[in-house]
């Protein structure tokens, strides 16, 4: 658990470089940042983490935070996820406003700067193919060899730079290279590719390019040209900041952000990188970007998961600069906490048992009041019908209980949530296979809402819906995609994160009965069911006046188990 600061939220490294920059009054005291997303696959949980950051603190400095797509790769971008990836964002909550940038409409400048270092003996274009520059580049203890190109005179380089640019070559002929040095201690340093040559259109930018620049000449530029002040990444490149620094000492540039790496996002249970989650969509793994398993924005948002939960999970888990994995049961806990003040509590029985109430009149039938949140008077009540027959959860009974079962049993009490108090009188069982089919019942008048007025005790308490009322659904349940918790780690000796995917992550039921309020539930709306989980009507599959459902979490809840014990052995180590 985090270090908490003054205002009990958890420590974080990059606030305080942020509030000693304004004292210090650098860059103007403005604080500036930017999502940078390439639009090569949808968004996940890790990206929630920087767009929280990135846009929580333009907020809390009045600053402001850019959306970028830094799409400078076309062979893997597409308009798909450019437009995926704006809905995302502006789901979690954030606003770029007028803000909204993409590294293609700085081709020119970039393609301005890289003149500008050829001009100034910084770059040349260099002839090796491939592999001979990887084979020139040395290792970490060995240094690099200088290509035979690196001195070519200025003119020659820019001619054949602009011969690039003109289409004159093909691809992987020439790239063009920063001139630094061959030796540095830093992979990076060692005159790196800026430009190479793919003659491949691009999705903003048509046919109108041939070369493109690399992510790391690219990336400091768009920073430097939109006035970024604080320019937030993970940890993989911190080995790349002094070439961001060297680009934008070299060139003439009006300003110069300053890179800070955090550690990334990682969670048990769960895979984030999009190359990795795009193999699961592409080989059907999972129904698609949006599957409700998916760690993605967008295949949570279709589970229910709450946009205010995700945002204070990422607030919680705070910024560090070593790598860390967090438990996925921290970020179900921020759902649940979330859903607890704002879904609605409704009644529906999974597995249904029907229940016959022998001394109910037949025909007759009344309708109840139920709460519709008791941590929000504000949600009111509504009413239910109730009838003398009812489905109960085949799990609310048992024939033979063991000692701590306090729900319904022969000859037992119960009460119904919000109705009356039942006894079981008789099992009905199938002749053939001796299963329970049925239960009678008899029930007490005087227990109407849920109370005896001779002060009777029960101890179970279940929920229940009225046969005649209820209406049938499609419920899933989710689970882990991955039985494994490191299943990235667990990869090794030829298995993949693939080996380790977890076969019961998704169990369909059909016939489930539901009390008819839910009829017409809007798709997305997330409610609880009474005593089992949060559930979330499906945005795709729900049709009007009949919804399916998905379940966002249960009610069990590991995290704060987890706290809870962590205090009491806190508490009992100060007293
Ligand atoms: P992936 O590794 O999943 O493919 P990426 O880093 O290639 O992700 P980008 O589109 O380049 O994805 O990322 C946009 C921003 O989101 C970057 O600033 C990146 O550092 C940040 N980001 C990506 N993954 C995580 C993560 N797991 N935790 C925190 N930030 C992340
Ligand atoms: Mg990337």
């Amino acid at each position: 658990m985090n270090k908490q600061d003054k205002n009990n939220r958890p420590s974080n490294f990059i606030r305080n470089i942020i509030l000693e920059d304004l004292k210090a009054n650098k860059h103007g005291g403005k604080v500036i940042t930017r999502f940078p997303p390439e639009p090569n696959g949808y968004l996940h949980i890790g990206h929630a983490k920087s767009i929280v950051m990135n846009f929580g603190f333009a907020q809390e400095f009045n600053g402001r935070c850019h959306l970028r797509f830094d799409d400078t790769n076309p062979t893997k971008e597409e308009q798909e996820y450019v437009d995926a990836i704006m809905e995302d964002v502006r789901w979690l909550g954030y606003d770029w406003g007028e803000h909204l940038y993409y590294a293609s409409d700085y081709f020119d400048r970039f393609y301005e700067y890289a003149e500008q270092l050829i001009k100034i003996g910084k770059a040349f274009v260099c002839d090796l193919s491939p592999e001979e520059i990887r084979a020139y580049r040395g290792t970490l203890t060995e240094p690099g060899r200088e290509s035979p190109y690196r001195n070519r005179s200025i003119d020659e380089n820019l001619d054949l730079f602009r011969r690039m640019k003109a289409g004159e070559f093909q691809d992987g002929k020439r790239v063009l290279r920063a001139k630094i040095d061959m030796a540095s201690g830093n992979l990076n340093m060692r005159d790196p590719v800026i430009y190479r040559i793919m003659h491949v259109p691009h999705h903003r930018t048509g046919d109108k390019w041939c070369i493109y620049p690399m992510y790391d000449f690219a990336h400091c530029l768009s920073d430097s040209i939109e006035g970024i002040t604080h320019s937030l990444c993970s940890l993989e490149f911190e080995d790349h900041r002094p070439l961001y620094d060297w680009f934008l000492d070299v060139l003439e540039v009006e300003c110069h952000p300053q890179q800070i790496e955090f550690a990334r996002l990682n969670l048990t249970y769960t895979i984030l990188s999009k190359r990795k989650l795009i193999r699961l969509v592409e080989e059907g793994v999972v129904s698609g970007w949006d599957d409700p398993r998916m760690p993605t924005i967008s295949g949570m948002r279709r589970r229910g998961l709450p946009p205010a939960g995700i945002r204070n999970f990422c607030e919680r888990i705070g910024v560090a600069k070593k790598e860390s994995v967090v438990d996925v049961a921290l970020l179900e806990h921020c759902v649940r906490e979330e859903l607890n003040k704002t879904a609605p509590r409704v009644m529906g029985v999974l597995n249904p048992l029907k229940v016959v109430i022998e001394n109910y009149p037949e025909g007759q039938e009344e309708e109840l009041e139920a709460v519709n949140n008791p941590e929000d008077p504000s949600y009111g009540t509504r009413m239910v019908p109730f009838s003398r027959e009812i489905f109960i959860e085949q799990t609310d009974f048992m024939e033979d209980p063991p000692k701590k079962f306090f729900r319904l049993a022969p000859g037992r009490e119960v009460r119904l949530r919000y109705a009356y108090f039942i006894t079981c009188t008789d099992v009905i069982k199938d002749e053939k296979t001796g299963k329970i089919v049925e239960l009678r019942c008899t029930y007490d008048p005087a227990t109407k809402g849920g109370n005896a007025p001779d002060g009777r005790k029960v101890k179970g308490t279940i929920h229940w819906v009225s046969t005649r009322h209820a209406f049938e659904a499609e419920v899933r349940l989710y689970d882990r995609l991955f039985e494994h918790p490191h299943p990235d780690r667990a990869a090794q000796d030829g298995r993949t994160y693939m080996d380790f995917l977890n076969p019961n992550s998704l169990k369909i039921l059909k016939g489930c009965k539901l009390e008819p309020s839910l009829k017409d539930l809007e798709p997305g709306k997330v409610v609880q069911f009474e005593r089992i989980g949060y559930f979330c009507a499906d945005s795709k599959d729900s049709r009007p006046g009949s919804p399916v459902f998905n379940r966002t979490v249960t009610l069990r809840d590991t995290w704060g188990k987890i706290e809870k014990r962590f205090r009491k052995k806190n508490n009992r180590k100060q007293a």
